[in-house]
């Protein structure tokens, strides 16, 4: 490590902390001018490649989930705010699971169960895209349980 003081590389470390996120911070010390710096180690995490239906493989797009979940939620009352921290939860869910690659089914199931809580009409519509609702009888099956659950 070089030292941001005078440059040089000749560096040693006099401390190591690692903190609850998992990161490592090091004191260290520069042999040459003798001043103290730290310095911050985390992993960088990385998003898995999302496996298509027809088996091809695509890089995560944000924006494009994001999309996704807005058309579902058209002309609802949810915040703005509340479908960007809906997409940031998938993408961080998505990071923790330490995959090369996912299903792009495993993201519709994140997404859908984060809608179900948040709106049951923006739910429904996503779930005739994402979920094997193949008919009426399907869909009305679902809406059912949800005005189950809305009636109690
Ligand atoms: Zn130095």
């Amino acid at each position: 490590m070089r030292c941001p003081h005078c440059e040089s590389d000749i560096t040693h470390v006099i401390d190591t902390t690692h903190d609850a996120r998992g990161g490592i911070r090091r004191r260290r010390e520069c042999e040459v001018c003798k001043q103290r710096f730290s310095t911050y180690e985390r992993a960088i995490l990385s998003t898995p490649l999302i496996i298509k239906k027809d088996n091809s493989r695509e890089e995560f797009d944000r924006e494009k989930l994001l999309q996704g979940i807005r058309i579902a939620c058209a002309k609802r009352p949810v915040p703005a705010a509340e479908i960007e921290r809906l997409a940031g939860e998938v993408e961080s869910d998505l990071q923790q699971m330490n995959k090369l690659e996912v299903p792009s089914r495993v993201i519709g199931d994140m997404v859908i169960r984060r809608l179900k809580d948040l709106d049951h009409v923006a739910y429904i519509r996503y779930a005739i895209v994402y979920l094997p609702l193949g008919n009426l009888k399907d869909i009305q099956k679902e809406v059912n349980q949800l005005l189950k659950t809305e009636g109690e």
